[in-house]
């Protein structure tokens, strides 16, 4: 299977086919750029990038792929301890960087450095093998290498393809990471596959967006969040074809506020590191707020309880969220156990997240099983729904809710709220008590400035309390 089916050029090319951070290339650059990767780590067992957003990451990248060695992206931000732990963990003996980061610590590895001028002979890229090992977020532990096939990659690609009715005439804008899922596998990949351009905007500021132009645009809630909250920029991006979240929940407010504001209902995407690309609401299906959609094509999902009994699809019930289908991956680098815990027997992935789904089929993620499913009094909470409450408060910037220890009830639940005025935690406990039922309200608000985050937008729960 050929996974950069759209490298070489077959769909077109143009001198700005990739830009990323105002640096610009054409396909044929590309090729030849990502060749002469190729041939000096031909062999290796696996290629670390530094993933800046630069061209150099998606030069390195290519030219691993073509390689046919797994690429390791590292987090350039990421402290030197997650750092190390990800080229330990990974064992790649190499690390490939831009010119600028020469003298980076590479823990054991040597250091090769990538040059956009430089041409070689592109190989063939091979038909199968492992394409990434790709370290999770790290929201709920220590990032996790999962190890992703190039038939999963393609596989998910594919089918968000048919789902956006993403084309060659495509432009997508984008300014994430490049060392996740999202802005790497779908942001960079992604035009690789289809044929599109691409524009990565170094970072993701709404003025960056707005000025783009481009036709499909990706971002996390906290972006779009930033964007909704800038009115000149989110009107900017009303002529754009399709805007799209993913990583993590979008908060209804948000996507209502992006909908008056761009004239588009964003779709929403789910999925995660191991299972790639999972669902999705439709471009030329509903587009509801809260849910991520429907399972992608070939993707099937099932509901469990806790005690691995069936969970009813009447929008309201809580299951974990197992999933079967060609994007999964190969499993998680060096980790058995962790292999072992997450495949059911009969051979589901269990995500690990809380979800419902409807009588129409549409899911909605609650949360993570281990900190967004509070467990009071024996009540199961979903922490998001409190959340979303708090948030229609005119007073609440933002909120994060999290289920702490309690003698009696087990759990109860606490938020931490970034107020946009003046707002007491009684007025929001009322607040919440006069919407949801009365075991939801919060035992204990903290009003704080700012709500702990990784690099793509997401709470990191346990940081809280
Ligand atoms: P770690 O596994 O190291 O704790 P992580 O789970 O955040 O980190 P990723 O694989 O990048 O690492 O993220 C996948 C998770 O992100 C999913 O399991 C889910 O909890 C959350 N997620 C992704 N997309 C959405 C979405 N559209 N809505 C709600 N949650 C989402
Ligand atoms: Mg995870």
């Amino acid at each position: 299977m050929v996974l950069l089916k759209a490298l070489d050029g077959c769909y077109g090319d143009g001198p700005d086919a990739i830009a990323v951070d105002g640096v610009t290339l054409s396909r044929e650059q590309l090729l030849g750029a990502a060749g002469a990767v190729a041939s000096r780590i031909s062999g290796a067992p696996a290629l670390a990038v530094l993933a800046r957003p630069s061209v150099e990451t998606v030069i390195a990248t290519v030219g691993g792929l073509l390689a046919g060695v797994p690429v390791v992206p590292v987090p350039p931000d990421a402290g030197p301890k997650e750092r190390e732990h990800i080229l330990r963990d990974s064992g790649a003996p190499l690390l490939a960087v831009a010119a600028a980061d020469r003298a980076v610590e590479a823990y054991g590895a040597r250091v090769l450095t990538v040059d956009p001028a430089e041409r070689g002979d592109a190989p063939a890229e091979p038909a199968d093998g492992a394409a990434f090992v790709l370290y999770t977020s790290g929201t709920t532990g220590a990032p996790k290498g999962v190890v992703l096939g190039r038939g999963a990659v393609a596989a998910g690609l594919d089918a968000l393809a048919e789902a956006w009715a993403w084309t060659p005439e495509d432009t997508l804008v984008h300014g994430l990471p490049l060392f996740h899922v999202h802005g790497l596998i779908l942001g960079v990949l992604g035009p690789l596959r289809t044929g599109g351009r691409l524009v990565h905007t170094g970072r993701p500021t709404p003025q960056a967006y707005a000025e783009a132009g481009g036709s499909l645009y990706f971002g996390v809630p906290t972006v779009w969040s930033r964007v909704a909250g800038d009115e000149p920029s989110a009107k900017a991006l009303a002529g754009a074809r399709l805007l799209v979240s993913g990583s993590a929940p979008l908060p209804v407010t948000v996507f209502e506020r992006l909908r008056a504001l761009s004239g588009h209902a964003p779709v929403e995407r789910y999925g995660m590191t191991e299972t790639l690309i999972t669902l999705s609401t439709r471009a030329d299906g509903e587009r509801r707020p809260g849910s991520v959609g429907l399972p992608l094509a070939g993707v099937r999902t099932r509901l469990v309880a806790e005690d691995g009994g069936p969970v009813p699809y009447d929008g309201e019930t809580l299951g974990e969220l197992q999933v079967r289908g060609p994007m999964l991956s190969d499993g998680y680098l060096g980790r058995p156990d962790a292999d072992a815990e997450s495949r059911t027997a009969d051979g589901w992935f269990r995500t690990g997240d809380v979800a419902v789904i409807g009588p129409d089929g549409f899911h909605r993620i609650v949360g993570r099983a281990s900190v967004d499913l509070i467990k009071s009094g024996g009540f199961r909470i979903g922490a998001g729904e409190v959340e979303a409450a708090l948030r229609d408060h005119p007073a609440v910037a933002d909120a994060a809710v999290v289920g702490a220890p309690d003698p009696d009830l087990g759990q109860v639940v606490v938020a931490y709220v970034i107020p946009d005025g003046p707002v007491t935690g009684e007025q929001l406990t009322a607040f919440v008590a006069e919407r949801l039922s009365v075991h939801k309200r919060p035992r204990r608000v903290v009003l704080v400035e700012e709500l702990p985050r990784n690099a793509m937008g997401k709470v990191l729960k346990a940081k809280l309390g």
